[in-house]
């Protein structure tokens, strides 16, 4: 291979998210001379940004104090009915506001598409001067001689399957920095490799996940109540399985729906995107859509470990900022705002290491200082909801969650300490044979959807002819031990229908094959999480592949 050309800059941030973009405003607005370059693997910004969203404002209260005045921002609906519900089958139990945690409450916040708000920092951000390059995807961390990183490297473009050079063949580039902000969002790849090498896992707890699937709906005016918010939580999971739903009206007619399960869950028949299509099915939720139109689809994990799971932040030429370093709080749904502080204390750090002439070391006072900050207290009230849910089940563990985050809140201390998560989310299936497998209704292309006409509303496109960005340590492994085991649920925990078993003869099930179709992948890593041997490896396939989202 040819050698990468190589730019300095003082800072280099890998992802035009909240967190990347809020770091880069910072930087340029404490000191306009600070050279900033943003790396997106996304084709424009934003299009690969998926989440709820109901943003809580504190983030851009701090970042941009003026955005409720500027008439380009995307956020224009404010929540004003904030409800939450627990389902069964047949039934919606609605539960009070008054008990809910004063924490958990909406009002106050604002309605609206993430990925349109990032497009909007990002504006912002090239008006201060960022360089931001959307299509290139950073796929190595660079070292320097202390085993420092020094930079980021992007991926070369024009590689066929095999990885060998195809006419207009180009190179990647070094970006190299002072400081390296990592800002990949959940699972990062690169942000994986930093925890790893660095082991800044070593105390804390594993980090836990679920994946988040959404629906944007257009719906009729009479289904449609600009700024109602509501939760749901109950069925469709069975017994063991923890997650809900959300349902978000906005904008002209929009209706944002999601589901989320944790990826803790025991079954390997279970299938999130099956149980999502059912949900629309309940008595409550399915008139809303009476009418209206399907006009996005997509999924992405979303970080759940909380204030236990935080690695440690900062190692040596760079740290990790927003759902890279999973602050995700994970009671209310809400990252955005956090990511946003974290990229903002992050820059506040690098300036001043900059300013005292520091270059590639650990940005100590940014580790030392999140925790007493707001995005530590927001945390810490609710570190216990998720293990109580994952130990006591559905009904007593919402409870007690309840009252742990009223005691959180009103004496600022729990009578649980501070739980543990346990296992990681590979580790938590059961064999087939110890389950009852779960079967699903067949969707009937109006209210419920099949994977493949799903995957077409994300408007996902991957060059077929490049190596395959979903890597097997050991290819034997989904036939050899997956499958007789648990029945391979890539199958079924993969929301776009990338993986499947193709069996030579259909009939007596001879001959399976695994096929990966690598060019349907949404980029919601749950593969790289959730598989049972821990063989799947995602890595950044070419820069502007994966999904296009139109405002998700
Ligand atoms: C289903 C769901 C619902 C949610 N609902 C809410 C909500 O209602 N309110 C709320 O506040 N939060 C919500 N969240 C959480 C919120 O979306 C995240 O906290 C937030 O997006 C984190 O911002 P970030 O900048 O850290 O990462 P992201 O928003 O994920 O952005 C990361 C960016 O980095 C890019 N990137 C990643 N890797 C690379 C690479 N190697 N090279 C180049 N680019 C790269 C990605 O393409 C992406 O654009 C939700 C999340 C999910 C999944
Ligand atoms: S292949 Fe993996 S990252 Fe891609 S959509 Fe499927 S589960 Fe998500």
């Amino acid at each position: 291979m040819p050698a990468r050309e190589s730019t300095q800059y003082d800072v280099v941030i890998v992802g035009a998210g909240p967190a990347g973009l809020a770091a880069a405003i910072r930087l340029k607005s404490l000191d306009p001379e600070i050279s900033v370059v943003v790396v997106e693997k996304g084709s424009t910004v934003g299009a690969h940004i998926l989440s709820g969203a109901v943003i809580d404002p504190i983030g851009l209260d701090r970042l941009t104090p003026e955005w409720r005045s500027d008439s380009e921002c995307p956020l224009k609906t404010q929540v004003a009915i904030d409800q939450f519900y627990y389902l069964t089958e047949t039934r919606a139990a609605p539960l009070p506001n008054w008990a809910m945690p004063r924490l958990m409450s909406n009002h106050g916040n604002f309605i609206g598409s993430l990925g349109a708000v990032a497009r909007w920092l990002g504006a912002r951000a090239e008006a201060l001067g960022v360089e931001i390059y959307p299509g290139f995807a950073a796929t190595e961390l660079l070292y320097g001689d202390e085993g420092e990183v020094i930079g980021i490297a992007t991926g070369d473009m024009g590689l066929d399957r095999e990885g060998r050079p195809k006419p207009g063949f180009t190179r990647g580039m070094e970006l190299l920095g002072k400081y390296v902000l990592l800002a990949e969002g959940a699972r990062g790849s690169l942000s994986k490799q930093a925890v790893a090498r660095y082991r800044l896992d070593s105390a804390s707890e594993p980090q836990k996940y679920g994946i988040g699937l959404k629906e944007l709906w257009q719906v009729s005016e009479d289904h449609f109540s600009p700024g109602l918010v509501r939760h749901t939580f109950g069925w469709p999971l069975s017994k063991g399985v923890s997650g809900g739903s959300f349902l978000y009206h906005y904008g002209d007619r929009l209706v944002s729906l999601g589901f989320v399960a944790h990826l803790n869950y025991e079954n390997p028949t279970l299938s999130p995107f099956d149980e999502f299509q059912r949900f629309k099915t309940h008595p409550m939720i399915r008139g809303t859509f009476a009418g209206g139109k399907r006009i996005a689809y997509g999924a992405r994990v979303i970080a759940s470990g909380g204030w236990q799971s935080a690695p440690k932040l900062v190692f040596p030429g760079g740290a990790l900022i927003g759902c890279s370093a999973g602050l995700v709080n994970f009671a209310r749904i809400k990252g955005s705002h956090n990511a946003i502080l974290s990229g903002m204390l992050a820059a506040e750090k690098v300036r001043d290491a900059l300013a005292a002439g520091r270059a590639n070391d650990e940005l100590h006072a940014y580790e030392n200082s999140w925790r007493g900050s707001d995005i530590g207290r927001d945390l810490y009230k609710v570190r216990n909801v998720k293990p109580l849910w994952s130990r006591f089940g559905l009904l007593l563990g919402v409870g007690l969650g309840g009252f742990d985050m009223w005691t959180n809140e009103l004496f600022k201390a729990s009578i649980f300490g501070t739980l543990k998560h346990g296992k990681p989310d590979s580790d938590t299936l059961k064999p087939i044979s110890e389950v009852v497998p779960i079967v699903y209704p067949k969707p009937d292309s109006v209210l419920t959807f099949d994977k493949p006409s799903s995957v077409y509303l994300s408007n996902t496109n991957h060059e077929e002819d490049q190596p395959i960005h979903l890597r097997l340590h050991d290819p034997g492994v989904p036939i050899r031990d997956n499958l007789p085991r648990f029945g391979e649920p890539a199958r079924l925990y993969c929301p776009a229908g990338v993986y499947e078993i193709v069996y030579g003869n259909e009939a007596s099930r001879a001959d399976p094959r695994f096929v990966i179709n690598a060019q349907n992948c949404v980029h919601c890593k749950t593969c790289d999480i959730k598989d049972p041997a821990k063989n799947i490896e995602w890595v950044p396939p070419e820069g502007g592949g994966g999904p296009n989202y139109p405002d998700m």
